[in-house]
């Protein structure tokens, strides 16, 4: 039988198949396929269950390709990669102007990211009925002139309005896979206890199967969303791994200077201060926005400083 799965707990993997939320064990042999990872079934994975002979339980037998998905280096051990979630249609970055204040560079940094797993990406600017300082505005207004002519939508709601939610929100998540993400505090469980009030309840449940006292270290859960879709709540986790990616890489995944690739005097150009950099030509000119350069060096010189 095919399900996804929504949640796991570790040594345990929730499974909706249908409307029910089934409990599954993995097969020792999956354990081994990929080396590199802590995690060999993630959530979003669509996989095959079969029900163990005489147990309440079912067992992971087969999991189908992923189209994609996140990952984040572990912190526990090095070397080895956590997988986030898996067969994402679209990433929602939900922002703050302040309480928290979100900096562009954590936006930028969460854009290469979604840009490297090839994942499209929306700004979500809640909290909007707090804006009413001239500041807040003109940040407001910043983000849209930096995203959108990027390409990245930039929506604007009040978690706390429910109709606000349900016309604005609801119908680009319709049918969806939706990775919810953003700073602690931004509103996320807000809205997603809107949208989905069956979120806590699911939440309750699950933690019912996973033994007491046991650590489950839980990444990501995802809901379903009545009209169809899913969103996946990334609690804990405050960024993606930027990972691996070479000095002269980076810039494919900033958009506006991916346009010119190849254009640079040197092919290994990494758009500092070499000459013949079309680029540097590009962001002289203004066609790319400082703050954007200024978010592809720190990325570069902060990934140089982890090496
Ligand atoms: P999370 O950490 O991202 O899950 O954030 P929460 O959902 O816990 O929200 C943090 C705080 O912000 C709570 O006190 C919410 O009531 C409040 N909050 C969430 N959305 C809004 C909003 O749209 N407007 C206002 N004024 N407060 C909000
Ligand atoms: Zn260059």
């Amino acid at each position: 039988m095919k399900g996804r799965v929504i949640k796991s707990t570790g040594s345990w993997y929730i499974v909706k198949a249908g409307d029910e939320l089934l409990k599954c064990r993995l097969r020792g042999k999956f354990k081994q396929d990929d080396l590199k990872l802590t995690n060999p079934i993630a959530v979003g994975d669509y996989v095959e269950i079969k029900k163990e002979a005489d147990q309440p339980t079912w067992t992971i037998d087969e999991i189908h390709l992923r189209e994609n998905y996140i990952i984040r280096k572990s912190t526990r051990k090095n070397h080895f990669s956590h997988i986030i979630a898996s067969n994402i249609d679209q990433a929602f970055l939900m922002v703050t102007l302040n309480n928290p204040r979100t900096s562009l560079g954590f936006i930028d940094r969460f854009l290469v990211s979604t840009e490297s797993f090839r994942i499209p990406a929306t700004i979500v600017v809640n909290k909007t009925d707090l804006i009413h300082k001239e500041k807040d505005k003109e940040y407001l207004q910043d983000i849209r002139e930096i995203y959108e002519p990027l390409g990245y939508p930039v929506l604007e709601i009040s978690a706390l309005n429910e109709g606000d939610l349900k016309e604005k929100f609801l119908s680009l998540l319709k049918g969806k896979t939706t990775l919810l993400s953003g700073h602690s505090g931004v509103g996320k469980s807000t809205l997603l206890n809107k949208l989905i009030p069956e979120a806590q309840q699911q939440t309750k449940e699950i933690s019912k199967f996973s033994a007491k006292g046991v650590h489950t270290t839980t990444f990501a859960e995802m809901f379903a969303l009545e009209g169809g879709g899913y969103l996946i709540d990334t609690p804990g986790i405050k960024e993606f791994g930027i990972l691996d990616i070479d000095d002269n890489v980076l810039s494919h995944y900033f958009v506006e200077m991916r346009k010119y690739l190849g254009q640079c005097k040197y092919n290994d150009c990494r758009h500092l201060n070499e000459p013949g950099c079309v680029v540097l030509e590009k962001l002289e000119e203004g066609y790319i926005h400082p703050y954007r350069y200024d978010s592809y060096i720190n990325i570069l010189t902060e990934e140089d400083s982890h090496r």
